[in-house]
């Protein structure tokens, strides 16, 4: 029998997620997103599981857990603290305190809350540790560790298996990235990953974030009211920031609504906000975090009696994405606007994904793919375009955690199965890795070597921008490339060589080193001891350190007293 084995119920956001991992005499649920238990519940009368690690709190991953803690009051279920206190909106437990005019959260027990970085060892030979996976505030990655018994009659040797929920390696506006530097090198034996975006490589999270607040400014500038559906959690909270700080729309007269449900989310985000990045804490110390009414642009909830404000245009309304929206743009759908997130992991997306890339294209600079919305074949629906807030890795993304992780095993879930099946089919994944991409309610057999050779990780690539200025040319690459320990040595004097080799151009660093040896045409005919070397602390163009003579290579760079070039001119001339 394996060892390691894994049972696919729901792979996709549409079914949801949920995975049962076998471990040996172990069995733990990883989320339960499924909205219906009848698969994983069939025939059995005993908890499908020993214990259940619910990543974070987006229905997909755990629209279940309630009614399978209803059905298993005893199975315990764990998250992160953040996850715990965001995951009870899922059930709705939202009340209005008509007396106090707030909406409360009702606290759900259902889950326990564990820490970050601390291995917990639940049972036996079985320890989980939690590490931010970015994504959504509280989105845990987890780490799980197994140790099997001496008497277990296996060799005794411990596996690992690291399952990310959703990631995202950027640092988003309210929640900061997965720390990949602390899981460098970890070697999981399964890496449990998810490829909503499959091999696609997206632009700059502030590039998204640009084309997205210029294209409502040209609605807005049209007269036109914007439309904004979203989750209630993590895409509504990221835009509303992003409404509230974009120097487009700061300071503007202009009034944004938030439906009860986004609202909803909003306020849970308030009651976590220790938890919330220190530029955020900081902002939230001066004013409300979402909703204030007398800095512009207006921020305010949405009440059904309300409405008549949405007739004034233009306005901006952030609505739950499952509710209907026509109640919102009414019998003049010509004023409106919607703008639908990409959302790739979708299996049912796909067609219209992919259909999409031309106009995409067409849409040019914007970004922004134009569309009548297929699910609203009235013609008394708003234009509908797609806009890219990326809430998950890209393709790249994906494939550097999996070199940084080095696993034997990479399972990949949550997207649709083309977009798996493109990751999977990656040289660079396929000829180092054992790769699954399972079906759901299918079983994965993790058979684990003793020895794994790892074939070495590819070269990373970097991608840098080219500026012309007058004068000179600058070359800005990611900071990323300081990472590696090569880069101390190449930059060591903040100098270097391009030459170009046929078409390309080839940078190289100038060693120490190498400003100091002579050059051949001059010999060095003075003690190097001498006031009359000619280095460049000798030099009539050497001040502050710099060099500023425009004949030098050298010139206008910060240089070492003892550095030289071949146009060096002595302080005073040598007296014969
Ligand atoms: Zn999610
Ligand atoms: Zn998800």
């Amino acid at each position: 029998m394996s060892e390691l084995e894994c049972v696919a119920y729901g792979v996709g956001a549409d079914e949801g997620i949920c995975l049962l991992l076998k471990l040996g005499r172990y069995r733990v649920l990883l989320d339960c997103g499924l909205a219906d238990l009848s698969t994983l519940l069939a025939e059995t009368t005993v908890p499908p599981a020993d214990l259940v690690l619910c990543s974070h709190a987006h229905a997909d991953h755990a629209r279940g857990l309630l009614a399978l803690h209803q059905a298993f009051p005893q199975l315990p279920i764990y998250a992160s603290e953040v996850t715990t206190q965001l995951l009870p909106l899922n059930w709705s437990n939202v009340n209005h305190d008509a007396d106090r005019n707030v909406r409360v959260i009702e606290p759900s027990p259902l889950c326990h809350a564990l820490p970050w970085r601390t291995p917990i060892e639940f049972c036996d030979g079985l320890s989980v540790e939690l590490y931010p996976a970015g994504h959504l505030p509280g989105a845990a990655a987890f780490l799980l560790t197994y140790a099997p018994l001496p008497e277990d009659d296996h060799p005794a040797r411990a596996y690992t298996i690291f399952y990310t929920g959703d990631f995202f390696l950027s640092n988003a506006r309210l929640v900061e990235g997965l720390p990949l530097e602390e899981l460098r090198g970890i070697a999981p034996d399964v890496l449990i990953v998810e490829g909503s975006y499959g091999t696609a490589r997206h632009p700059h999270r502030r590039q998204q974030e640009n084309q997205l607040a210029e294209r409502i400014d040209r609605a807005i500038v049209n007269q036109q009211s914007i439309l904004l559906p979203t989750p209630a959690l993590g895409l509504g909270q990221e835009l509303l920031m992003l409404l509230r700080s974009h120097h487009y729309f700061t300071g503007r007269d202009l009034d944004i609504w938030v439906d009860s449900t986004v609202a909803a989310g909003c306020d849970a985000y308030m009651e976590i906000l220790p938890h919330l990045p220190t530029a955020v804490q900081n902002f939230a110390r001066h004013q409300s975090l979402f909703w204030d009414e007398r800095v512009r642009p207006r921020v305010r909830a949405l009440t059904p009696d309300q409405q008549f404000h949405l007739e004034t245009h233009p306005a901006i309304v952030l609505a739950d994405e499952a509710a209907d929206l026509s109640q919102y743009y009414g019998t003049n759908p010509d004023a409106w606007l919607i703008l639908q997130p990409q959302q790739p992991h979708l299996a049912g997306e796909e067609r219209g994904e992919r259909g999409e890339e031309k106009d995409e294209r067409e849409a040019g600079e914007a970004g922004v793919a134009k569309r009548r919305n297929d699910s609203y074949p009235s013609p008394l629906t708003p234009l509908t375009e797609t806009y890219l807030l990326a809430q998950h890795g890209d393709g790249p993304g994906t494939a550097q955690l999996i070199h940084n992780l080095r696993p034997q095993h990479v399972v990949f879930i949550h997207g649709s199965p083309t977009y798996l099946a493109d990751l999977a089919g990656l040289e660079e994944l396929h000829n180092r890795y054992h790769l699954h991409t399972p079906s759901a309610n299918s079983l994965v057999e993790l058979p684990i070597g003793e020895t794994f050779l790892h074939t070495a990780a590819p070269e990373a690539s970097y991608e840098g921008e080219l500026t012309e200025l007058n004068t000179i040319v600058s070359i800005t690459l990611p900071d990323a490339i300081t990472a590696d320990p090569r880069w101390r040595q190449l930059a060591d004097t903040g100098l270097v060589e391009a030459r170009w080799q046929g078409d390309e151009l080839v940078l190289r660093g100038l060693p120490q080193r190498e400003l100091l040896r002579p050059s051949d045409r001059l010999l060095d005919w003075v003690d190097g001891n001498s006031p009359l070397r000619s280095c460049c602390g000798n030099c009539r163009h050497y001040r502050g350190q710099r060099c500023w003579n425009q004949l030098s290579p050298l010139f206008e760079f910060k240089v070492a007293p003892e550095g030289f070039c071949p146009v060096f001119e002595p302080l005073q001339p040598p007296e014969d």
